[in-house]
């Protein structure tokens, strides 16, 4: 059996457990990482990077069509079509390229990287059973990062037609009929992605509307898109079970009826739920907070020098945490002072139009007991929105009413996604209203809209 000794043992090559690993090597720490499956974990192999490929698929495509039968600015295009078989090669060619990159930044800071599955002996040691056989690696620190896996349903077991996002990314066909189970992030966006791509996609949440977990006046562009794409949206609706015949879903309705929808696949997307088991955790007999490891601000757990990060630590189960609490780790165990104690973790959901969280929302700040000042610019007064057909959605800003602090900024509309580093940028540095406003935004970008959001907040748009 070999033995190895390390410094900082880390458990998982996702986004968590790479980045702590990487940074850790970068600081001269002895790191060892132990990956059962593909370096980069959820995220990079069957998570962010593929989705949003295949969302970028559904764009291009979507665009396309809708171009073909009416262009405002008179494109003249066919009718197109796709080969979603060649769209995936794609897709897991770019996979494999960032892969690829993790394992060179990996080794390039000097780490070892083992390849297995593996299992704890106690809060220092490991098993892992590798291709040339058993290896023991035992270190001063343990860091886990097992992530997360797809939650399925007690009627609604994975396999066959039913498939989690993992099943999903991989398809070769176009389904004719899709149904969605669960319209929260992964329901949505790639429920929209089959929509946009022609599927005939059905979606059925338990919560009153879509989005649930986001508020009502940011999500009803995206309900209005889901409309226009054709996508029937059955809120406070339970999915029971399959049809006992033909390709269906059985459905208990809002009314208390039951409906059967048609469906050559389902999407199953009702959570996901912490990797704490089938590895000998059990062992450590560590404090839990519900399902997830329970991390203090250090992320360390209840065990002396065994820390924890990522998905497996709770709620969001957001890759750009695990990445902040995985550097955060790295400098704790290289002998920094070092605390995940951010003032806000942005939040995006890559639908069509896509929506932006970062901070508190209107009703957030207020039950939290500020009081408010609000400013909403909307695209449909942006140039740029509207020189690129894209004038859906707003910006929001909300800050305090005493000190103009900035609390939070949201956004919904085409291309959002890339104004959260400013919005997030905002919030972490302490900008109050004056500050956005008086920032030079350059023209014409969507930004502005942020900075008019602020001069709205202060009582003088420029443009409204
Ligand atoms: P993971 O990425 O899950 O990595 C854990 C790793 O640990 C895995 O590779 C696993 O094989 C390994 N492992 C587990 N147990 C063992 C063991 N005993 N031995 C060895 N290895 C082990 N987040 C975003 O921020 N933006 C997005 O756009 C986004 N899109 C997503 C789309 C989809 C379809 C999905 C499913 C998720 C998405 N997420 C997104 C969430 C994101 O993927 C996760 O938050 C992120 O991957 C968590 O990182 P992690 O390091 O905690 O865990
Ligand atoms: P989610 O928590 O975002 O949404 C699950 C949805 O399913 C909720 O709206 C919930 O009300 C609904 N639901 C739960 N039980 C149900 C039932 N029995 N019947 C019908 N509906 C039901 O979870 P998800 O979409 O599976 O995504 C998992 C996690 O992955 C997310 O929480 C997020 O952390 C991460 N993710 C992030 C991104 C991103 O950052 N853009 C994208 C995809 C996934």
């Amino acid at each position: 059996m070999g033995e190895m000794t390390a410094r900082l043992l880390v458990i998982g090559g996702g986004p968590g457990g790479y980045a702590a690993a990487i940074r850790a090597g970068q600081l001269g720490v002895d790191t060892v990482l132990v990956e059962r499956d593909r370096l980069g974990g959820t995220c990079l192999n069957i998570g962010c990077i593929p989705s949003k490929a295949l969302i970028h698929v559904a764009e291009a495509f979507g665009r396309a069509a809708e171009q073909a039968e009416a262009s405002p600015f008179g494109l003249r295009l066919g009718r197109p079509s796709l080969d979603l078989a060649r769209a995936m090669e794609w897709k897991e060619g770019i996979v494999g390229r960032l892969q690829g990159g993790v394992a060179a930044l990996l080794k390039r800071s000097g780490v070892r990287t083992v390849h297995g599955q593996a299992e704890l002996l106690d809060g220092k040691t490991c098993r892992v059973e590798t291709d040339t056989g058993p290896q023991t690696i035992r270190a001063e620190h343990l860091l886990l990062a097992t992530g997360s896996e797809p939650a399925d349903l007690p009627g609604l077991p994975f396999g066959g037609r039913v498939l989690s996002s993992t099943g999903a990314l991989a398809l070769t066909e176009v389904p004719e009929h899709l149904a969605v189970v669960g319209a929260g992030y992964i329901g949505l966006e790639l429920g929209m992605a089959y929509a946009r791509l022609g599927a005939r996609v059905v979606v059925v949440e338990a919560a009153e509307r879509i989005l649930p977990a986001w508020d009502a006046e940011l999500t009803r562009p995206v309900l209005r898109r889901m409309e226009r794409l054709g996508m029937e949206v059955l809120t406070g609706a339970e999915a029971r079970g399959l049809a006992e015949e033909g390709a269906a879903l059985r459905v208990a309705t809002a009314e208390g009826r039951e409906r059967r929808i048609a469906a050559d696949a389902i999407l199953l997307a009702v959570g996901r739920r912490p990797r704490t088991r089938g590895f000998g955790l059990e062992r450590l007999d560590l404090t839990m907070n519900g399902p997830f490891l329970r991390v203090d601000e250090r992320c360390a757990t209840s065990m002396r020098n065994v820390w924890a990060v990522g998905d497996v630590t709770g709620e969001p189960m957001l890759a750009h945490r695990a990445i902040a609490q995985g550097e955060v780790v790295a400098g704790i165990v290289a002998g920094e002072r070092r605390a995940f104690d951010p003032v806000a973790i942005p939040a995006i959901c890559f639908t069509s139009p896509e929506v932006v969280a970062v901070g508190l929302s209107p009703t957030e700040a207020r039950q939290a007991g500020h009081e408010v000042r609000l400013g909403q610019f909307p695209f449909s007064a942006n140039g740029k929105a509207l020189a690129e057909d894209a004038e859906e959605g707003f910006v929001r800003i909300v800050a305090r009413a005493d000190n103009h602090l900035v609390l939070g900024i949201q956004a919904v509309g085409q291309g959002v996604s890339e104004l959260a580093a400013g919005f997030a940028l905002a919030l972490e540095m302490g900008a109050r209203l004056e500050d956005v406003a008086a920032t030079v935004h350059a023209h014409p970008t969507r930004g502005e809209a942020v900075q008019e959001a602020a001069r709205m907040a202060l009582g003088h748009a420029l443009h409204l």
